[in-house]
């Protein structure tokens, strides 16, 4: 009763003043923030009804000598300017906001508006409402191949890394993936009698996106390519020893990992962050914000990340860089339905991506600055489980032994072509779908998998795909006209022998399609890449709208724009989030 009694006198004294125009409760109230070593700095406030008075310090681990003039300064000037919105002492950062923080605890039990305090002074916000506070060299937000490749590259040159996953899993749109890695790679395609070389590869890249991407950034893509194959191999991943040409890829160039899907990318990297020290990652940790601080020499720089992780608020400072790798916007039909200007709308179209892929990392750097490029270009393939829009369930193994029909049985486009190309071709046709159609020759035994890990016989048992010892029985169990469908082969099968081109331009072939079973699977258009992005020169650091380097930020992956131009060749992404993976890593960590 009595306690009650004075809670309620408490509050309608507070009440009183703050009624009277009183910023605070008038008294001496202690407050705590986590300094750099996660340890508290205490500070005790004294206000009266309109001021702060004093500052005392209470508890200090902080490092003696860098963090003094901190100590020195901010207290005074919190004082002189009635504000929390002071400039934090370069170099003692994390000392500089733990004394901010401190006061700030001190002021709300003093009863004050720490909003109006505080204004304009986000970084200090951020630390001070964290849960966790963190330190390294360089914070990476993102762990999908891209993310993972600049942990592992920062790591080996030296840097600590703190990796922020928002989904539970790391792996994002990798993982999920084809696979397929593009490269010049004389060891494989010489004993495969395909000629090849970075050249080539640069101009298909740069072609193919119809001279859109930036030059720089294409050859550093193609130049890099093999190397960081062969970095990927020096780190334990395996590729077989057949190269192929992959859906849109225009060349067989296309290494396949012996593990399925991306899977080999991210158990490469996860075994090295498993076996070396200094790379922590986060999972379901979503990075809300990047902040630019002043560093030494007065350069702002990023170098705060926010983010929401299962505990509440966590901030990590990089104290070298902050990479960002939070991949496409596929899965986010808003964004989607915001940039698309070239295909109809995407609003109804199923997509290859995880759900994560929702382009964060548009307005993570977008708000620091970051110039957005190409962001209309949006990727479909004609490749989409009609019923999920997945790549799972996909049939074809290589661009040259396949042949796609509509409805009616008939071919429609060249099926060596560009994804944009054959996709758009598939919009034409009824209910824009279309059948793979193929022989044995791509699936000798029944056990055969497709590259999704999942073998013929078990797509047939699902009813993914239909199997007939002739083309007559196929067309039955595909609902299409016979003869439509016997034409399309036999023309096909001739121009196998002339080598092409045949009607529709078609030029790459490898076998006849003549020994049964048969084999077809239906798929719709999907979305599957966005090529747009942040914009970054050839290290990999971001751009920002005025042309000038963003000190201190990288980015790299399906996060960046500039490279694929309005297409990307299929098998250019692994190499694309891979190459610049790596480099923004090694970059940042030289900083
Ligand atoms: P890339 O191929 O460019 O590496 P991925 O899709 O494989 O792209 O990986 C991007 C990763 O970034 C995904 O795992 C995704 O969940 C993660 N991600 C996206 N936005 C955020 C965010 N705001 N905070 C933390 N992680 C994010």
């Amino acid at each position: 009763m009595r306690k009650q009694f004075i809670i309620f006198t408490a509050i309608a004294v507070m009440a009183t003043f703050i009624s009277c125009g009183s910023k605070y409760t008038p008294g001496t109230y202690e407050g705590g923030a986590p300094g750099i070593h996660g340890e508290n700095v205490v500070l005790q406030v004294t206000v009266d009804k309109k001021n702060i008075k004093d500052i005392t310090v209470i508890e200090n681990h902080e490092t003696p000598g860098v963090s003094d003039t901190a100590f020195a300064r901010i207290p005074k000037a919190i004082i002189e300017g009635q504000t929390l919105n002071v400039d934090t002492v370069s170099g003692a950062t994390y000392s500089s906001n733990a004394i901010i923080g401190a006061v700030t605890e001190a002021l709300k039990a003093a009863g004050a508006d720490i909003a109006k305090l505080s204004e304009g002074k986000e970084v200090a916000d951020a630390v001070t409402a964290a849960t966790e506070v963190l330190n390294a060299d360089i914070v990476i937000i993102g762990a999908g191949g891209a993310g993972l490749a600049a942990a592992v590259s920062a790591n080996q040159n030296g840097a600590s890394v703190i990796v922020f996953e928002k989904m539970p899993q790391v792996g994002g749109n990798t993982i999920i993936s084809g696979s397929a890695f593009n490269a010049a790679d004389p060891s494989r395609q010489i004993p495969q009698g395909i000629e090849d070389s970075p050249e080539k590869h640069y101009e298909q890249t740069l072609k193919g996106g119809d001279n859109m991407g930036t030059p720089l950034l294409v050859k550093t893509l193609t130049d890099n390519a093999y190397p960081t194959l062969q970095w990927l191999e020096s780190l334990g991943m395996e590729f077989q020893d057949h190269v192929f040409t992959v859906l849109g890829g225009l060349w067989p160039r296309a290494h396949k990992p012996v593990l399925p899907l991306g899977t080999g990318y991210l158990k490469t990297y996860t075994d090295y962050i498993a076996s070396h020290e200094g790379i922590t990652v986060l999972t379901d940790t979503r990075a809300t914000n990047i902040y630019l601080e002043d560093d030494a020499n007065g350069v702002k720089r990023a170098s705060v990340v926010k983010a929401q992780g299962p505990r509440g608020i966590v901030v990590a400072q990089g104290h070298k860089a902050v990479i960002v790798a939070t991949g496409g916007f596929g899965a986010s039909v808003e964004l989607r339905e915001k940039y698309n200007k070239h295909w109809p709308s995407l609003a109804n179209i199923g997509t290859t991506n995880h759900p994560g892929a929702t382009g964060d990392g548009l307005a993570l750097a977008g708000d620091v600055g970051a110039d957005l490029v190409g962001l209309e270009y949006i990727q479909l393939l004609p490749m989409g489980d009609p019923v999920t829009g997945s790549l799972s369930g996909n049939i074809e193994q290589a661009v040259e032994n396949r042949i796609f029909v509509n409805k009616d049985g008939n071919r429609f486009v060249d099926e060596g072509e560009r994804r944009d190309v054959m996709t758009r071709a598939l919009f034409e046709q009824e209910d824009t779908f279309m059948w793979i159609v193929l022989d044995s020759h791509n699936y000798p035994t029944m056990d055969t998998k497709n590259n999704f890990n999942e073998t013929i016989q078990e797509l047939v048992d699902q009813n993914r795909a239909v199997m007939a010892d002739s083309l007559d029985e196929l067309a039955e169990k595909m609902n299409v006209n016979a003869d439509n469908l016997k034409a399309a082969v036999a023309e096909f099968n001739s121009a196998v022998e002339t080598g092409g081109p045949d009607t529709f331009g078609r030029t790459l072939f490898q076998y006849k399609m003549d020994t049964p079973p048969y084999f077809a699977g239906g798929r719709m258009p999907t979305v599957h890449h966005t090529m747009g992005g942040i914009k970054i020169n050839e290290k990999a650091q971001v751009i920002d709208t005025a042309g000038n380097v963003i000190p201190g930020l990288y980015a790299a992956g399906e996060a960046t724009g500039g490279i694929h131009g309005t297409n990307r060749l299929g098998g250019n992404a692994l190499a694309d989030i891979n190459v610049f993976g790596k480099i923004a890593g090694a970059n940042a960590a030289s900083e």
